[in-house]
């Protein structure tokens, strides 16, 4: 409870206390002083006694309470000023904390708090629709000429944000280039998307600065707040189909997409499983049956990693082996499986070779001949017996760089092999120039080649391009007794397939190099008889 009134304490503070308490005690003291006429007693007594100088020390004593009214006086005034510069130093950090200071708009905080307190009044009935705007090219601006044009850039956006927005939402900057708009005024989503459009549309119009024309644009991430997620999880989803937007080819909208959400939450996860499984060496190396095609031999394997999630189940090698290469996983998921693949293999008959996948950055990494050296020694498997299967995206960038590793590795003794042929530039320079062992051609150019005129024309043409430079030729991808036989036309020397068999796991191709090939490769109606056999072989 307040015992001084409000309007008091002011006045007080206002004017100062000691000129009031001095007020004050004159007031009470002046009846008292009049009633015992001090005054007079004071002047005869002074007069008494002249040579005390009394009336001087009256006049001191005057005169210091006179000085002592304007100090105070002084103080007050001074006091004041302090607390009014207080009080706006308070309002000032009040607003900066709620706003951006360069644009005026609301900050991150605020908007989030304007979310929280949207979400609690949404209801089924309610449309409220977030919009998350990020500037394109905005960074050159900065680069190009310099900050001071950069914040005129942003400040020029935000005010066009504003006016295409108008009283129909509110806006937040987020930081950097990034804004936020709650539409929360009953609004549909055509509304919304016009918006938008009208936003992308003023955002590409060049803005002034010093006579210079800057030119950006902007990504728009759309979406619609229904009542049963919080206000962060919003945020997050408008976020999201922001960066959809962007990966769609930017200066455009996009919707909040709840299945491409779902997918790149799985990719994540993934990526997060891979590091571990890649350690416990879960990611496994299988192996797929490369045939001489005339003699119908078995001469070693491709070798191929599977991986069985445990809870997801197999995840296609091309999922995961893409993921490893974006989260910059490959290099350890290859040593692991070629670690794998060697130490198995090194119990086989010694004419079995295997062939192992290099991923371009894999390729690139300056350590990789060490590594499979070192692999090779660890598992005491012959360098002869293996071959690396490079693709052309690998040797493109630099054929200087290209040709001092395949050289490097080809002087361990392991061969090298130009996969998925046919599928890249192709270049017959890079064939010229690097010393590779063998071609595999792609199966695109293989499977169903005995009915597709097209490719038997591209795969002759192969045919003796390798020939022209003494060149090994692998087909993969036979699916069919007539696709071997046009092969074996063309005296294709190596083949695989499904025809053959798929990858296996390690503890199965023991069974696999015992059989007799020739009876094997008859047509695809033996593909499931096959199936079979190996199921009740491996159970
Ligand atoms: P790739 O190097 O072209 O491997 C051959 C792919 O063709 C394999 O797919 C194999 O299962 C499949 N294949 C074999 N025969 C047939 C057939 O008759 N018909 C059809 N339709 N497909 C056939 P997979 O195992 O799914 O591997 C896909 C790709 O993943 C591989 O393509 C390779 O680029 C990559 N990959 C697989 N294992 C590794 C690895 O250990 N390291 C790296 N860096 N990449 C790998
Ligand atoms: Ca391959
Ligand atoms: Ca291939």
């Amino acid at each position: 409870m307040d015992l001084i009134p409000s309007k008091l304490r002011q006045f007080v503070a206002h004017v100062g206390v000691i000129p009031i308490l001095f007020f004050l005690s004159a007031i009470v003291t002046w009846p008292i002083l009049a009633e015992m006429e001090l005054f007079e007693r004071f002047y005869y007594y002074s007069r008494a006694h002249e040579d005390w100088d009394l009336d001087e020390l009256g006049m001191l004593v005057i005169n210091l309470s006179i000085a002592l009214i304007f100090s105070a006086i002084y103080q007050s005034r001074r006091l004041k000023k302090l607390v009014h510069e207080r009080e706006y130093q308070r309002k000032r950090a009040e607003k900066n904390a709620r706003h951006d200071p360069l644009t005026g708009l609301m900050n991150r905080r605020a908007f989030e708090t304007k979310l929280e307190v949207a979400g609690q009044h949404l209801s089924d009935a309610d449309e409220c629709f977030i919009a998350m705007v990020d500037l394109d090219k905005f960074k050159p601006v900065n680069d190009l000429y310099g900050h001071a044009a950069g914040d005129a850039t942003l400040r020029a956006a935000a005010q066009r944000l504003q006016a295409e927005v108008g009283e129909a939402g509110a806006i937040a900057r987020l930081g950097g280039d990034e804004f936020a708009v709650i539409f929360e005024r009953g609004l549909d989503a055509t509304q919304v998307e016009r918006i938008a459009r009208r936003l992308l549309h003023t955002m590409t119009q060049p803005f002034d600065h010093d006579g210079a024309q800057i030119h950006i644009g902007c990504s728009i991430g759309l979406m619609n707040w229904s009542a049963d997620i919080s206000g962060t999880e919003a945020l997050r989803r408008a976020d999201k189909s922001l960066y959809d937007a962007k990966t769609q080819g930017r200066n455009r909208f996009a919707w909040y997409d709840a299945e491409l959400d779902r997918q790149s939450h799985e990719r994540a996860e993934i990526q997060a499983d891979l590091k571990l499984a890649i350690a416990k060496d879960e990611i496994e190396a299988w192996f797929q049956p490369i045939i001489q095609i005339e003699t119908k031999t078995l001469i070693g394997f491709e070798v191929l990693a599977r991986w069985t999630h445990h809870k997801r189940g197999p995840i296609e090698p091309s999922v995961f082996i893409e993921i490893a290469e974006d989260s910059g996983q490959i290099g350890a998921l290859g040593l692991s499986v070629l670690r794998q693949a060697c130490r198995a293999a090194s119990n086989w008959d010694p004419s079995l070779t295997i062939s192992f996948n290099v991923s371009p950055l894999q390729f690139h990494d300056p350590n990789l001949v060490d590594q499979i050296k070192e692999i090779l020694t660890q598992s005491d498997f012959d360098a002869h017996r293996l071959t690396i299967e490079v693709t052309e995206s690998s040797i493109i960038s630099d054929f200087g760089v290209a040709r001092t590793k395949l050289d490097a590795l080809k002087a361990l003794g392991v061969a090298v092999a130009l996969d998925d042929f046919g599928t890249g530039y192709s270049s017959l320079a890079s064939l010229r120039q690097l010393p590779f062992d063998r071609i595999k051609i792609d199966r695109s150019f293989v499977t169903n080649i005995a009915g597709e005129p097209q490719n038997q024309k591209i795969v002759t043409g192969i045919m003796s391009l390798a020939k022209g430079l003494a060149l090994d030729v692998t087909a993969e991808g036979i699916e069919s007794r007539e696709d071997l036989d046009y092969l074996e036309g063309l005296s294709c020397s190596l083949g695989q397939g499904f025809l053959f068999e798929r990858a296996v796991p390690a503890k199965h191709v023991a069974w696999l190099v015992d059989e007799q090939w020739s009876d094997w490769a008859k047509g695809p109606t033996e593909i499931t008889e096959k199936v079979a056999v190996l199921q009740s072989k491996a159970s």
